[in-house]
């Protein structure tokens, strides 16, 4: 291939293609990540405009499931419906630690936890490319802020670069060889993550082994001589003549070696071969199967935190619910930005209330006329509140943790009216529960869970569904008391990853600070009892077996966690760090199984 060729490979075609080249034809990648936003190009048709496609739950919501085996099933899904629209490569999963609760894409990342974090995106990786699509691994690396995020270098140390924020880049590559990684806008240490040298050759491919694709954040690269010699293979988006010509002129003036070119452009070649190899032309899906696959995550992904005196879960037969906050009916079930689906369909959960319950369910928008929905809670036996966040986006970072005003003045007032009252929250990222939370008996978090969110959350609400999700971030008392809070945003083009490796549960427990629910909690609607665990050592690790016994009244899932400590050490370490994690589903009065 000529030098020419070389170039114009290593830069995209337009905004979802890679470049037709010689015999080498171009392929298409799409976002991600929750589901396949394949844009659809027309006059007066914006750039999220896209194909309907079922919109699974978001990050946020998968994480919570702690559930390897069913994220692994929606990966597969997703590949599924990849091939049916004939895209090649699926842009996600998003596996930025959530080092603020302020993260404006926090609800597209997994957890605060690295292990947690790798564990469940590699599943994700390769249950997509079982299917022969390929993954994009991003953003590779250090983009836990939308503030400033095209330009602000993230001063950290190596110790946390390493343990904390390349963790689980280091899992999923390793483990799950995902087809592209895709490097960050951000700098990092002051040299843009493009640029990155160290990052993208010595540690993800010298040290990682990493043999696949590296792309571009879209627009992210500032000098594509500079990212070439970096070890970045594909600039994205396209197309780039110019930068295409001083590729070519920088390796005809010697300043640029010929082969790393050459490696790029071959690399960007082997991806889109392996990618028409797996093409499935004719390929379908499934879109109920993947409806009903999206329910059931959904309903995993939630977070029991409040259950006094039993409140949840509904019968069927409760003589009259109150279902109040618009968010009931117009959901908020995803967030902004280029992850934005267009949903086959989209359930609500007034309509999948009323369709389990048995009594009389009546409806208040409530948000802008509080008395009246007070006036429907007194009225009625059980009060459920849907409130939420207004809007997580990609581009910008939130400001606050706290509720919308009018939705914590309705809670109020709803809870002052009747004593059985549910609150349902939809948010992508931690929102305070406190002070509101101390008057209101049962408390669900919802998150943002995709298309089919509203059915989900009646399942649960009625026990159809025991809840099982777990926190994957703590939830503080305050903003203030969270580890990042000092070091965040940055200033002038600068944020210092101040709290070192004691990113979230880590800072929270050495500081011994309160939280108002801990990483990890999340309540069932039946009991667990652990007994007989042992600790042993095998091939270097550390084998843990526990036995664990179902003993309430319903079947139900237990999220058995493993931390560790290590009591003396030279260097600081974390009071504890996650290390294994494993789901049993155990039916009611079972007896005790080893875990
Ligand atoms: C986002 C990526 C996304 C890309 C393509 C960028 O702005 O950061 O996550 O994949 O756009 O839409």
């Amino acid at each position: 291939m000529e030098i020419e060729e070389q170039a114009a490979l290593t830069s995209g075609a337009d905004f979802w293609h890679t470049r037709a080249v010689a015999d080498v034809p171009a392929v298409m990648v799409t976002d991600g990540p929750h589901g396949v936003r394949k844009q659809v190009v027309g006059e007066g048709l914006g750039l999220l405009a896209s194909e309907p496609s079922t919109c699974f739950p978001p990050a946020v919501a998968m994480g919570s499931t702690w559930d390897p085996e069913l994220v692994r099933r929606v990966g597969a899904a997703l590949g599924q419906e990849c091939l049916a629209m004939d895209v090649a490569v699926l842009l996600g999963p998003g596996i930025n630690l959530k080092r603020t609760p302020l993260g404006g894409r926090n609800f597209e990342y997994f957890s605060e936890d690295p292990i947690l974090t790798g564990v469940l995106a590699t599943e994700w990786v390769a249950g997509l490319q079982s299917k022969g699509v390929g993954a994009s691994l991003k953003h590779f690396a250090m983009n836990s802020q939308e503030t400033d995020r095209m330009r602000v270098s993230a001063d950290v140390d190596e110790r946390t670069l390493r343990e904390m924020y390349l963790r689980a880049f280091q899992r999923v590559v390793q483990r799950a060889r995902p087809w592209t990684v895709m490097c960050s806008y951000n700098r990092i240490n002051g040299v843009y993550a493009s640029q990155h040298r160290w990052l993208l050759t010595d540690v993800l491919r010298g040290e990682w082994g990493y043999e696949g694709v590296l792309v571009s954040d879209w627009g992210a690269v500032v000098d594509r001589v500079e990212a070439v010699r970096a070890g970045l293979d594909l600039t994205m988006p396209g197309p780039d003549d110019a930068g295409d010509r001083d590729l070519a002129a920088a390796v005809r003036a010697g300043s640029l070696p010929a082969a790393a070119l050459q490696t790029a452009a071959s690399r960007v070649e082997s991806l889109v071969r392996r990618a028409v190899a797996a093409a499935t032309p004719g390929a379908t899906y499934d879109a109920d199967a993947h409806h009903a696959l999206a329910r059931e995550a959904a309903s995993r992904g939630i977070v029991l935190l409040k259950n006094d005196g039993g409140l949840l879960p509904l019968a069927a037969g409760e003589p009259s619910i109150a279902v109040i906050g618009e968010q009931a009916r117009s959901p908020r079930y995803q967030g902004g930005g280029s992850s934005l689906i267009n949903p086959t369909r989209l359930d609500n959960a007034l309509d999948e209330i009323t369709a389990h319950a048995t009594g009389t369910v009546r409806f208040a928008a409530g948000y802008d006329d509080p008395e009246a929905a007070a006036a429907l809670a007194r009225e009625s036996s059980v009060a459920i509140v849907f409130a939420g966040s207004e809007e997580e986006t990609e581009g910008s970072d939130r400001t606050s943790l706290e509720l919308p005003a009018a939705h914590r003045a309705l809670i109020e007032k709803v809870a002052a009216a009747n004593p059985r009252t549910v609150v349902v929250l939809s948010n992508g990222a931690v929102i305070r529960t406190g002070p509101w939370d101390a008057a209101v008996p049962a408390l669900v978090e919802g998150w943002l869970l995709g298309q089919a969110g509203g059915g989900a959350i009646a399942d649960v609400l009625f026990g159809v569904v025991n809840p099982s999700g777990r926190l994957t971030e703590t939830i503080p008392v305050k903003l203030a008391d969270h580890p990042s809070y000092l070091d965040f945003p940055g200033e002038q083009g600068h944020v210092r990853y101040g709290e070192g490796i004691h990113v979230g549960y880590r800072g929270f427990d050495a500081r011994e600070q309160e939280v108002a629910y801990p990483f990890g909690f999340g309540l069932s609607y039946t009991t667990f009892e652990y007994s007989g665990l042992s600790v042993s050592t095998v091939d270097g690790g550390l084998e843990v077996r526990v036995s664990v016994a179902n003993t309430g009244s319903r079947d139900g899932r237990e999220v058995v966690q493993v931390y560790t400590s290590i009591g003396s050490s030279r260097v600081r370490r974390a009071p504890r760090s996650s290390r294994r994690l494993r789901v049993c589903r155990s039916p009611r009065a079972s007896p005790p199984r080893s875990c």
